[in-house]
Parts: structure tokens; sequence; C-alpha cells
């Protein structure tokens, strides 16, 4: 994959304001934050998406992200957050290298960011034969 502009903060040639560092992950505060304390949690591999990443880098980012998450609502007093993770365009990602933003969340504190489903009817004939297909491959 093309070298991301993580990569470049991972190898230190771009500053961040860092909040974590260990063998397979850097987190540091986001740029453009949704709220204060947003932290992106990023797996040192430069995989571009979660299904690029490899098992150890995963179990590194698994590891990680909990305890990054005990010390933001620590640190900012957030009694709630959201995880978010992107992958590929459609679904809005814009650095192609895997990473979790954590988003501290505050009452009257507007972010604009929204979980908006909207469900649809559930075919269990088609549901059973895509369970089955997903299974297959792992
Ligand atoms: P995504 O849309 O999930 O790919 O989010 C990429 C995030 O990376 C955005 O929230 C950006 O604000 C953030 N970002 C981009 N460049 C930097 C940087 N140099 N330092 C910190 N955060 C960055």
């Amino acid at each position: 994959m093309s070298d991301s502009i993580f990569s470049k903060i991972i190898r230190g040639e771009i500053p961040c304001h860092r909040v974590y560092q260990d063998e397979s992950v850097l987190a540091f505060l986001d740029i453009n934050p949704l709220s204060r304390g947003h932290v992106l949690v990023v797996p040192k591999e430069p995989a571009a998406t979660m299904a690029d990443l490899s098992d150890p880098a995963a179990a590194g980012l698994g590891k990680a992200l909990p305890r990054i998450c005990r010390a933001v609502v620590k640190a900012t007093g957030a009694a709630s957050y959201n995880l978010l993770q992107n992958n590929g365009a459609d679904a809005g990602q814009e650095v192609m290298h895997v990473h979790v933003h954590v988003i501290p969340r505050y009452p009257e504190d507007d972010t604009g960011l929204r979980v908006s489903w909207k469900p649809r009817a559930f075919d269990h004939d088609a549901g059973a034969e895509l369970a089955r297909k997903i299974a297959r491959l792992l």
C-alpha cells in the first residue's frame, strides 16, 4: 500500500500529540477533533483496512484499545464515548491506514456524530445462505 500520513507520524517524520505507544500501536490526538480528547489508535503495521490487518497486529490493537479508552475517560471526565472505525472510501475513510477513533461524548456538546440506522426487513432464507457463505470463509 502507499505511504500514508499515519506511517509518517509513526516514523516520527511528522509530529503528533502522542498519548500511547507500544511495539504495535501508536495513539495520538486527532488534529480535527469532533470533541475534546478525540484520539486515534493506529496499528503500526501499514494495513489500509481492518480486513488487511495481520492477526498479531490485530491482537496488539485489541489489547491497547480498552486501556486507552479508560485513560481518555479518566482524563476528560466524559461519561460516554464512541469508537468509530471507517474502512474504505464508501465508509468515509480518508486516511488509508487502519485506525480507530475514540470520541469522548459530553452532554450538550453537539459533535454532529449521529448513529442513524435504517433497518430493513430480514429475509431468513437469504440471511441463512449469507451466514453460511461468510462462515465458510472464516
Ligand atoms: P478517517 O475519515 O476515519 O480516515 O479519519 C482520518 C482522521 O485522521 C481525521 O479525523 C483527521 O482529522 C485525522 N488526521 C489526519 N491527519 C492528521 C494528523 N496529521 N494528525 C492527527 N490527525 C490527523
